[in-house]
């Protein structure tokens, strides 16, 4: 990887603490589509976190005292680094993390679209003037950096998920530490390596690796971390809530989905199975938005399933980097034993492979991209998210029952449906119990608008001008003595 790099000194084997790289490189990174090692790096603990927290209090006064112009053009910088260096960073993403190349050169962008979109929201951190309730005073709310953030964040999208936390922090004043995902820290330690370059003072950004549960209690614990922001699973999630409530931080929870993606009768079929291709099998189905569980209404059931196959049997699997390929292979093993798990569930409550259903002859994790048929509304596939490459096909008849299939589920996150007809669009936006409704669309994702979920899906929103709201508290002033 170092030698294809046009500038290896984004590989970065240290920590990021303090403003200085360190730490002894020892635990093994690898290639998931290959399985060879890319690098080694450093195995941090309790201690080395509680160091990143302090240093990161210690930044606090000199970086919420810059003006909010300064700290834009700092951000601005980062952005600009990362364009310039997108190539060298989708090549390290894509040889962590599997997806094709063309995906990572996306997340690339979209991450350093959150950059360039909170280098501008620096800015408009607003406060209000409140109509007084006594003569002699004056009401005003401002609104102040939190202080010390901790994020923890996945291997799925191992870019952008840094610079959504990241950059509406640094942009309000406040300073982080992250812990990235183990399966692909070498995006985050690159994207620290330009915000160094980018003049983000020490002790402002700082990045551990290492063993997650010690590191995420120091960062749910430690008296001065003031908000926690984390994207993974319910149950890590859950863990995190319970160890936040001890010092009652504030938590921002991006968790599981199970999205429901319904065609309806009346919709542009061919729209339709473009979005569920892209919603579905984008990453190897391994986002927390994609389309986990697909309704097609009775009149266009068959016409649905054959075309979609059609479509994915298609598809070219293989290594990220090769040319042409769309379906890299999935992050580890027990992703793909999870994913025959949804299958052979499926298929003895009479489900049909139409196609797939396999692991690839490539072997290692890649699995073939899948299409099932004929099942059943309460299949294992239907209720759990499956984080790979399986699009169930469940039949309905009408909208009312639809509608009830997709909320019977725990989780909230993203909803898809395709239909023209402005009535039931309307109507079913409003019914579906979701953060993000995709109608028409199977891609929502835009750092200008929110992103999260309700129910056991999350807390908060990331991206749009609500992103902001996480990193900052109002502070409620009153002047009397007018
Ligand atoms: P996934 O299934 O996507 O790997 P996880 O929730 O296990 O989701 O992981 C998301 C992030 O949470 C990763 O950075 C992981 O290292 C971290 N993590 C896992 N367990 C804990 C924990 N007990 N405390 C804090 N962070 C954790």
């Amino acid at each position: 990887l170092h030698d294809r790099l046009k500038d290896p000194s984004l590989l970065r084997d240290r920590c990021y603490i303090d403003g200085a790289w360190v730490g002894t490189p020892e635990f093994a990174v690898n290639n998931p589509a290959t399985g060879a090692e890319l690098i080694k790096i450093p195995q941090m603990n309790a201690a080395d976190a509680t160091k990143a927290v302090e240093a990161a209090e210690r930044a606090f006064p000199a970086w919420a005292k810059l003006t909010a112009k300064q700290r834009s053009n700092i951000l601005r910088k980062w952005f600009d680094l990362i364009i310039a260096n997108r190539e060298d960073l989708a090549l390290i993403l894509t040889s962590e993390q599997g997806k094709p190349l063309a995906e990572a050169l996306g997340e690339v962008d979209i991450g350093a679209a959150y950059v360039e979109f909170f280098a501008e929201e620096a800015r408009r951190v607003y406060g209000e003037t409140i109509p007084t309730q006594r003569p002699d005073a004056r009401l005003l709310a401002i609104r102040q950096p939190i202080g010390v953030c901790g994020a923890i964040t996945p291997w799925n999208f191992p870019n952008s998920m840094i610079t959504r936390k990241v950059s509406p922090a640094l942009a309000a004043g406040c300073m982080v530490v992250l812990k990235p995902a183990n399966e692909t820290p070498l995006s985050a330690l690159a994207l620290a390596a330009l915000a160094e370059k980018a003049g983000v003072p020490k002790g402002v950004f700082n990045i551990i690796t290492g063993d997650a549960p010690p590191i995420g209690k120091v960062l749910c614990e430690h008296p001065a971390v003031r908000f926690v922001g984390f994207t993974g699973s319910t149950e890590v999630g859950k863990i995190l809530y319970r160890q936040a409530a001890v010092g009652v931080k504030k938590l921002g929870l991006e968790l599981g989905g199970n999205a429901p993606f319904v065609v309806f009768d009346d919709a542009d079929i061919d729209a339709a199975i473009e979005g569920a291709l892209v919603s579905k099998y984008r990453n190897m189905g391994q986002t927390c938005v994609c389309a986990n569980r697909l309704y097609a209404q009775d009149k266009i059931y068959d016409q649905f399933v054959q075309k979609l196959s059609k479509k994915v049997a298609e598809m070219k699997i293989g290594d990220g980097t090769e040319a042409g390929v769309v379906q890299g292979p999935l992050i580890n093993m027990e992703a793909i034993e999870k994913v025959e798990r949804h299958i052979a569930d499926a298929v003895k409550g009479g489900a049909k492979v139409v196609t797939g259903g396999k692991r690839s002859p490539l072997g290692g994790s890649f699995f073939e991209p899948t299409v099932l048929s004929d099942v059943k509304p309460d299949a294992l596939v239907a209720r759990e998210e499956t984080f790979g490459p399986l699009a169930p096909v469940i039949r309905f008849k009408d909208e009312a029952d639809v509608i009830a299939m997709c909320n019977a589920s725990p989780f909230g996150l993203a909803s898809y449906f395709y239909s023209r007809d402005i009535g039931r669009v309307w109507r079913v936006a409003e019914a579906l119990e979701s953060g993000m409704v995709g109608v028409n669309s199977g891609l929502i994702t835009t750092e200008v608008a929110p992103f999260g979920g309700v129910k056991e899906s999350g807390l908060g929103r990331e991206g749009s001008r609500h992103g902001m709201e996480e990193y900052v508290e109002i502070k409620y002033v009153m002047m009397a003595g007018v």
